[in-house]
């Protein structure tokens, strides 16, 4: 598997060092509070699973599955709930989990379809963002690292479902796409 990676963007302690921070800025901003995490599948997973130890206030978990790329690279645009979340979130500080930013539509979908149920904030945090694919303006609050529109793989991110567990962020040798 990862004789299939081009070069590793991001190391494994860079992401375990931001992630700290990442959490130690989270646990200030919701001290005496219980935010609602809520992960969005399947990318998400591993970076939730790391954030929420570095959080020292309580927290509730939840999750949340949305149809995405499918097998391929390119964004649908087409954004469909497969999993909606349990916890009733209305007046709850409400924190979302995700992998990567790239249109920036699904986390406008989620962030539209979760107002509906009156939270008392919403915040997003997102391991990596890649500013200049944005298509339309977006808040991210709590971002881990800024990439460029190349694919990424690794700590969570798939290509047709794999990769996930590399422990880094890496780009693929283009062959793997052909
Ligand atoms: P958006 O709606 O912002 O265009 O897409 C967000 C979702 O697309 C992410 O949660 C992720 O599943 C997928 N995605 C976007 N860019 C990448 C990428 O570089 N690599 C991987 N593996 N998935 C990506």
């Amino acid at each position: 598997m990862r004789n299939d990676i081009e070069k590793i963007l991001i190391t494994e302690a860079e992401i375990q060092e931001k992630i700290k921070q990442l959490g130690e800025q989270i646990s200030k901003d919701y001290k005496e509070k219980k935010p609602v995490l809520i992960c969005i599948l399947k990318g998400g997973i591993v970076f939730l699973s790391d954030l929420m130890m570095n959080i020292s206030t309580h927290i509730e978990l939840d999750f949340m599955s949305l149809s995405s790329y499918g097998d391929s690279t390119k964004s649908s645009g087409v954004v469909k709930i497969k999993k909606d979340i349990d916890v009733d979130i209305s007046n709850r500080d409400v924190i979302i989990i995700e992998d990567i930013v790239d249109t920036g539509l699904t986390l406008k979908y989620i962030d539209d379809y979760f107002m509906q149920h009156k939270p008392a904030s919403i915040k997003i945090c997102a391991l990596l963002d890649k500013p200049k694919a944005h298509l339309i303006d977006i808040k991210i609050d709590y971002v881990g690292f800024e990439v460029g529109n190349e694919f990424v793989v690794g700590y969570g991110l798939d290509y047709a479902q794999k990769y996930r567990n590399l422990p880094y962020i890496g780009i693929l040798k283009k062959e793997i796409y052909s």
